[in-house]
């Protein structure tokens, strides 16, 4: 158990997470090496010596340390931006190694993706198909493509986080995806390689995962009648995780579903919760206690500045206090919000929590869209993370500084 408790205390592997608090401070986010390593490794074994490829999705956590780790275990990483293509390979990845995903590549994006060698661009669109048509044959090069496809199914999930419905953005609707793939097996410069899907994230129920493979191999046995060779099925990434009582399906059942593509394939997935999520937590420290006629607020020094997930999803993270309450604690249903000023601005509603000012809280759950959302408004520098190996402390970045913040500003003279 990467987090768990010892003699009240909340560890993380063999550190108390009280002790991170006075060294680093608070805000701060913590990782565990053990569970991150773990959750990969419970794809990768699950998939046994059937041929696969974990992409692990940058965009969920991209610390260098994190992609690094990863990429010594041998995995692949689905990047979005320019930027995660330049931050991978600073972590050692290798271009072979990447996938490109997103609905908005630019033509700098493209062109540093094909200089990079990367194993497969996932294009969204016929625009997107002749752009990079012709920055390959400026190039010189050919780009290896797989077609994103939206299977218009409904993966059950918040709105915000379903991609693969008829109205969301992303993909190419099923039915225009054959014309699409016979016009670009006909391009020079374009190498197909697959197709690709991703129907949304926090997935806690397989038949939605089974209705996309089915329509994914109906694709498949369509363009093999075409004359069109396919070498991987990528089926995006977005199992679950347990944030409160969900209960998503394990790492090898839904590998299992996977199973039911035919062996020629190599299967292709991009997991980016279900590898970090449960790797990391946000710690933060109650600065007051604050009662309404109507409300107990408890008022953390972190804010959706650190972790946006509540106020932009709703979402529901478990909240533990770092050891057991001071005698002088208050029990009560508390609210916990951050200093930012704004009223979507909380990080848990109506928790029964014993507080004290000063105490210690970890936000559980915290290692996927956590960090990496994080931003400066209200002049807040962004918190440290630290990741946690048995024993072992590694600051994998310092909190930021104001003058990080401002220094490149301009005043007029
Ligand atoms: C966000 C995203 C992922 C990862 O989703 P998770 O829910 O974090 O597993 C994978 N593929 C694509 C294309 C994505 O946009």
């Amino acid at each position: 158990m990467a987090f768990h408790r010892a003699h009240g205390r909340l560890m993380v592997e063999a550190v108390p997470l009280s002790d991170i608090a006075d060294r680093f401070g608070t805000p701060c986010y913590v990782y565990s090496r053990a569970r991150l390593e773990a959750n990969w490794h419970a794809y990768d074994a699950a998939f046994g010596t059937r041929a696969h490829r974990i992409h692990y999705a940058v965009k969920a956590n991209g610390n260098l340390a994190l992609l690094n780790l990863l990429a010594r275990l041998g995995s692949g990483f689905d990047i979005v931006s320019g930027g995660e293509l330049a931050r991978v390979l600073a972590a050692g990845a290798r271009g072979a190694d990447l996938v490109f995903s997103g609905v908005g590549k630019s033509r700098n994006e493209l062109k540093d993706a094909l200089l990079a060698g990367v194993g497969c661009i996932n294009v969204e669109s016929a625009a997107e198909l002749s752009r990079l048509a012709g920055i390959a044959a400026e190039l010189g090069v050919e780009a290896p493509v797989a077609f994103r496809i939206n299977p218009d199914v409904d993966p059950g999930t918040h709105p915000y986080i379903s991609t693969g419905l008829e109205q969301n953005k992303f993909g190419i609707p099923m039915r225009d995806a054959p014309a699409l793939y016979r016009q670009a097996a006909e391009l020079p410069g374009i190498k197909v390689k697959g197709i690709a899907c991703h129907i949304g994230s926090q997935l806690t129920d397989l038949s939605p995962i089974a209705d996309t493979v089915a329509g994914v191999l109906a694709l498949a046995a369509e363009l093999e009648a075409m004359g069109i060779t396919l070498e991987h099925l990528d089926l995006g990434g977005g199992l679950g995780i347990r944030y409160r009582d969900e209960e998503p399906p394990a790492h090898a059942d839904y590998v299992r579903v996977l199973s039911a593509i035919p062996e020629r394939y190599e299967i292709h997935i991009e997991p980016g919760r279900s590898i970090v999520g449960d790797a990391g937590v946000l710690l933060t420290r109650v600065e007051y206690l604050k009662q309404t006629p109507t409300r107990h607020f408890a008022i953390c020094d972190a804010a959706m500045t650190e972790l946006i997930r509540p106020a932009l999803y709703e979402a529901w993270h478990g909240v533990e206090l770092l050891e057991a309450p001071a005698a002088s604690a208050v029990a009560a249903c508390y609210d916990l919000v951050g200093p930012v000023c704004e009223s979507a601005d909380f990080l848990a509603h109506e928790r029964e929590l014993s507080l004290t000012p000063g105490a210690c809280l970890a936000l559980m759950n915290a290692g996927a869209y956590g960090f990496v959302m994080a931003s400066n408004y209200n002049t807040r520098p962004r918190p440290p993370e630290v990741l946690v190996d048995g024993d072992t402390l590694h600051e994998i970045r310092p909190r930021e500084r104001l003058t990080d913040l401002f220094g490149t500003e301009r005043q007029l003279p």
